[in-house]
């Protein structure tokens, strides 16, 4: 075992860490998560000893590093294009994914695994300018 790997994220919750790993194993890239199973055991954990840490092996940290990148900076529809706010017509959206509770924590959950089926495609967004929250109906 000579490989060498690289921490490209630290997530509060594992719930955040799984899309995110999702996203770049979906282009190619092997991610191993560090720590997962202490934090959902006891989510008080967390903090402590610093988070989900998703790691790449050397060779893969630029691309996955770029995904990371482009799924936090700020959302696109499917195909690339940048989504507008339908209040203040912005284009500094964001996922919001900000998970405060127990109960949101299920419902984010959920609404992830609906969101892998077109039919019920429905994310929340929000904008950064105006904070106001909205879906996107396809
Ligand atoms: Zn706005």
């Amino acid at each position: 075992m000579s490989e060498t790997f690289k921490t490209i994220a630290v997530f509060q919750y594992s719930a955040e860490a799984l899309i995110i790993k999702g996203r770049i194993e979906s282009e190619g890239i092997q991610v191993f998560t560090m720590d997962m199973h202490t934090i959902d055991t006891d989510p008080l954990v967390s903090n402590a000893i610093g988070g989900v840490k998703l790691r790449v092996k050397a060779e893969d940290e630029q691309k996955a590093l770029q995904i990371v990148e482009s799924i936090q900076k700020y959302a696109v529809g499917d195909h690339g294009e940048p989504i507008c706010c339908p209040k203040c017509k912005g284009e500094k959206i964001v996922l919001a994914s900000t998970i405060d509770s127990f109960k949101s924590l299920v419902f984010f959950l959920f609404g992830f695994i609906l969101s892998l089926l077109p039919m019920y495609q429905k994310m929340k967004y929000r904008c950064e300018d105006c904070k106001k929250e909205f879906d996107i109906d396809e």
